[in-house]
């Protein structure tokens, strides 16, 4: 379910009207609902409230500081893979409680920060990585609180580039080997155990492989327990997917029936961290058409939103619904149809934001709104081709706020210099 429907043949989010805040803010931007992302994060967290959990959102999907306060105020943990996003959850004022540090490459410096925060804990994914964060601790004179993240070796059926829990993937100590990390974990004078995690890729359609994953790391729990290692807390980590097109992913509450199911008798909070699930229907792209032309293969529309304001159908191939924000007819599915690609400016072929896709005839100056586009979206946005990143709005009933303003050319050139050598 979401907040962005047509009335009056325009599009809205919530009570206000998107090509308002169009005329106010230019285009590209990212429009964000906070009764949707509101009544995700619920339905996601209170599906479990049968069971002790903790929801850590996954920072990396949607990062913006009002995002994050949102589902701190909700009672949200996060979920981080950087320096820098753990910088943005404090700021936010998420509950350095509730906050695990996933990632496979932690420095030093980002452990320390860690540490001194006091967050719940690190996801500890090589053996390396567990020496250094003993080295740090010790340090510091402080012990770290870590789960080790399991590869589980099930397949996510997903895209190969975001599937992580198979034996081939960089991520997570193989589970077969994780016993002698944690034995040695155990001698550790600094290193505080306290649970495993796993998470096994994005955008998954069906509940079985989190099962099975489940069901692998609850084994392993078990046998960790006869070498009186006595674990806390499972994190199931992320993954669940949504509808982008034709898809048909489990309801959350589906997922936690199936989960709690699993986790009957099972004495340890349950650690969940959706990103996508939340986030990814409760955004929408925003761009604006500036040409359109036809070669001897193809129509094309130009609009002034480009890879590097999305970068997933030219990164993965992936799929986003593409609607005027002003239809002719009531219905949208009543109008004539003709294919075309959806390009962006960018000089690239892989810019693109939809290809061979079936569009009622649209004009220079009409808006259009790149649908499902909150997760993964605006966080990956870059600079390529000396494009200032959008902006973002966050509509709240009948208001919308700027929160993040559109980067200027002064923002693109900021920390850059030219040596004295050249400067003549
Ligand atoms: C990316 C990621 C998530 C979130 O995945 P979604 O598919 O967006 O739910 C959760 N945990 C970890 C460790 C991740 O890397």
């Amino acid at each position: 379910m979401n907040h962005f429907t047509y009335k009056n043949k325009e599009l809205y989010c919530e009570s206000v009207s998107v090509s308002k805040i169009s005329d106010k803010v230019g285009t590209p931007f990212y429009l964000y609902s906070t009764a949707t992302l509101s009544h995700h994060f619920r339905v996601f967290d209170t599906s479990f409230a049968d069971i002790p959990h903790l929801t850590c959102f996954a920072v990396k999907s949607c990062s913006n500081l009002s995002v994050l306060r949102l589902f701190s105020s909700l009672g949200g943990g996060a979920d981080i893979v950087s320096g820098g996003e753990l910088y943005r959850a404090i700021k936010a004022g998420i509950d350095p409680k509730r906050i695990i540090y996933s990632g496979v490459g932690k420095t030093k410096e980002e452990m320390i920060n860690g540490l001194q925060t006091g967050i719940l804990m690190f996801n500890i994914e090589s053996e390396q990585e567990l020496d250094r964060l003993q080295e740090v601790a010790a340090e510091m004179g402080v012990n770290a609180p870590v789960s080790f993240r399991v590869n589980p070796d099930v397949d996510p059926k997903t895209h190969a580039y975001i599937s992580t829990g198979l034996a081939e993937n960089k991520f997570g100590i193989p589970i077969k080997e994780a016993g002698k990390t944690y034995m040695r974990a155990k001698g550790m004078p600094n290193i505080n155990i306290l649970g495993v995690s796993c998470h096994i890729g994005s955008q998954l359609t069906q509940v079985s492989p989190f099962v099975e994953s489940l069901q692998k790391v609850k084994r392993f729990i078990k046998a960790l327990a006869d070498h009186e290692i006595n674990i806390s807390y499972l994190d199931l980590g992320g993954g669940v997917g949504i509808k982008y097109r034709d898809e048909e992913p489990p309801h959350p509450e589906e997922y936690a029936r199936e989960i709690i199911e699993e986790m009957k008798g099972f004495d340890c909070t349950l650690i969940l961290e959706p990103g996508r699930v939340i986030a990814g229907n409760a955004g929408i792209l925003v761009s604006k058409v500036l040409y359109t032309k036809r070669n001897e293969a193809k129509n094309f529309i130009i609009v002034d939103a480009a890879m590097n304001d999305l970068a997933r159908p030219s990164l993965y191939d992936a799929f986003h619904d593409i609607f005027p924000v002003h239809v002719k007819n009531e219905n949208i599915h009543d109008e004539s149809l003709e294919k075309a690609d959806v390009v962006g400016p960018i000089c690239e072929t892989g810019d693109f934001l939809a290809k061979d896709r079936l569009l009622p005839a649209l004009s220079s100056g009409e808006l259009v709104a790149v649908m499902s586009s909150g997760a993964y979206g605006f966080t990956m946005s870059s600079n390529y081709n000396s494009r200032p990143r959008a902006a973002e709005v966050l509509v709240h009933e009948d208001k919308f706020y700027v929160i993040r303003e559109r980067e200027t050319y002064d923002s693109l050139i900021k920390g850059e210099s030219i040596p004295p050598f050249l400067d003549k």
